[in-house]
């Protein structure tokens, strides 16, 4: 801001060329002044694996001319770092400010003409998210800034809570009590699914039904009409048998529930969320807007459920979560990283508007949190709250992480 005296100094003609040299250098920024864009260079892209409870956190670390280092987060599952070593080549020498740029040139040197991949879009992200903690260091800004700017300063955690493999609703209510009270989460998810990989024609009997129904009304009898409380049934159920439980469920208040049926087909899963008052949510599986496409303009759900790491990065989810928005559909966020890939998720869910909560997995580790540098516990009273520090202002704690290896490339070596 100007104020008055310095306007009426160089109003009234007096040294215009001495006002501009007195003020910071942010106000001087003038057209031929040289920019950080070009100055810096990616000298490497190195991996390291740490063991959570279910999967490895494949961390990213891209190394530059500068001295400066971005930290990021692949999506889990075997192959993964071989496909990070494979494709760095393409970043390598360039400006790390050049995101999206270097995201479409990693996908087509990877696949075919930009054929989309698992495996290999859960690498590219890996670096993508390294290439944005790069961007804001460099630039001297969170992340968020750089995604449009933040439109909340914390962010709702849901809990994927350990689902009990019992029928007896005792261990569900114990569960629930545990995740609310011991790790004070706000909101949580169970996975419905105590018969796991026992039903490959995809059938629901009416007796798991009832049993089901039961366990959900023990979980709302411990958290209240009102608490979020979602359900995940993990693609397993034919669109009939699904639904019917489904519309069993419509006097529970159920905030979501996640992936009734198998996720490819976006018209099926458009049939059920037409044909009940249950919020359908669905995303997890998919890669890249492109596989969006149908599931957004079918409205075939009603909240989206993007996982950062797997469907390409953080540029890639704000531009799933803003089309999906022209539809009026919501997002809850997946997520199943160790807290670098869940604070760099938080920086992308700050940014997009219609977010409503990011899940939280492997919280149960005793050693998950100490995976980074942090003073107090990542998650206050519920939410994640993120600084104001550049990039992701994320440090690791290499003692934690050495110790957890699980891949032979070692740490960052
Ligand atoms: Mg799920």
């Amino acid at each position: 801001m100007i104020s008055r005296r310095e306007f009426l100094t160089v109003a009234g003609g007096a040294a215009a060329g001495s006002f501009l040299a007195g003020r910071p250098q942010i106000l001087q920024a003038a057209p031929n002044a040289e920019t950080e864009f070009g100055r810096v260079k990616i000298r490497d892209v190195k991996t390291a694996s740490v063991k959570l409870t279910y999967y490895d956190a494949h961390l990213v670390k891209v190394t530059t001319d500068s001295g400066i280092t971005g930290i990021g987060e692949a999506y889990r599952g075997p192959g993964t770092i071989d496909w990070i070593h494979n494709i760095k080549e393409e970043v390598i020498g360039q400006d790390p400010l050049g995101i999206d740029y270097l995201f479409h040139k990693m996908m087509r040197a990877g696949s075919g003409a930009d054929a989309r991949s698992g495996t290999l879009t859960g690498a590219i992200a890996g670096i993508e998210t390294a290439l944005w903690d790069l961007a804001g260091k460099i630039l001297n800004v969170p992340v968020y800034v750089l995604l449009g700017g933040k439109f909340r300063d914390k962010l709702l955690i849901y809990h994927d809570t350990g689902s009990p493999e019992t029928v007896e609703t005792g261990p569900w209510v114990e569960e629930a009590r545990r995740s609310r009270d011991k790790y004070g989460f706000k909101a949580m998810k169970f996975d419905l699914n105590p018969f796991k990989g026992q039903r490959w024609n995809r059938t629901l009997s009416s007796v798991d039904m009832k049993i089901w129904v039961k366990i959900l009304e023990a979980i709302r009898g411990e958290l209240g009409d009102d608490f979020p409380l979602s359900v995940d049934l993990h693609w397993m159920y034919n669109s009939r048998d699904a639904l019917k439980f489904i519309q069993m469920t419509e006097g529970m208040n159920l905030w979501f529930l996640e992936d009734p049926i198998p996720y490819e087909n976006a018209d099926a899963l458009a049939r059920i969320t037409r044909a009940t008052k249950v919020p359908i949510c669905t995303g997890e599986n998919l890669y890249t807007r492109h596989t969006w496409r149908p599931f957004i303009e079918k409205q075939a759900c009603d909240i989206i459920q993007p996982d950062v790491q797997r469907c390409g990065g953080l540029l890639e989810t704000k531009r799933i979560a803003d089309w999906a928005d022209l539809y009026y559909m919501p997002m809850a966020c997946h997520n199943l990283c160790s807290p670098v890939g869940t604070i760099a998720s938080g920086h992308v869910c700050a940014a997009i508007r219609t977010f409503v909560t990011l899940e939280s997995d492997s919280v149960e580790l005793p050693y998950w949190q100490d995976i980074i540098q942090h003073d107090g516990p990542i998650y206050q009273d519920g939410y994640l709250v993120l600084d104001n520090k550049p990039g992701f202002g994320i440090e690791l704690n290499e003692d934690v992480c050495r110790k957890h290896l699980t891949d032979n490339r070692g740490f960052f070596e």
